[in-house]
């Protein structure tokens, strides 16, 4: 595998026990280390309930998604826990007043993921 955000091989070391399972890893541990998730959790009213927005970073960048997908799948596993009948789910790459705007008589609750938290 290799790692999406620096492109180096990413190597797994293996034993009697672990060679028969597999799982996937995105970022190597150098990547890891450097590009640390700080997520952020922001909370906005709506016409028939809330917005909550999460992000995975303060602030914007260009790294790959894809080398977060531990953090979006364990995301999506919260969300669909405590989510209800009429709440959306969205995953979005940036978020700006004027979509939060167009979403406000959508549904109920409102979850929105993005890479980076919203400005206000
Ligand atoms: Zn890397």
């Amino acid at each position: 595998m290799r790692c999406y955000i620096c492109g180096k091989t990413i190597l797994i070391k293996r034993t009697i026990k672990t060679l028969f399972s597999f799982k996937p890893v995105f970022r190597c541990e150098s990547c890891k280390r450097r590009y640390q998730v700080f997520p952020f959790k922001q909370v906005i009213p709506k016409e028939n309930g809330l917005f909550y927005l999460y992000s995975l970073f303060m602030e914007d960048n260009s790294l790959n998604w894809q080398a977060f997908n531990d953090e979006v799948s364990n995301w999506f596993n919260e969300v669909l826990k405590i989510s209800k009948k009429d709440d959306y789910i969205f995953w979005l790459d940036k978020i700006d007043f004027k979509l939060l705007e167009i979403l406000d008589d959508v549904g109920k609750n409102i979850y929105i993921l993005t890479k980076s938290s919203l400005d206000i």
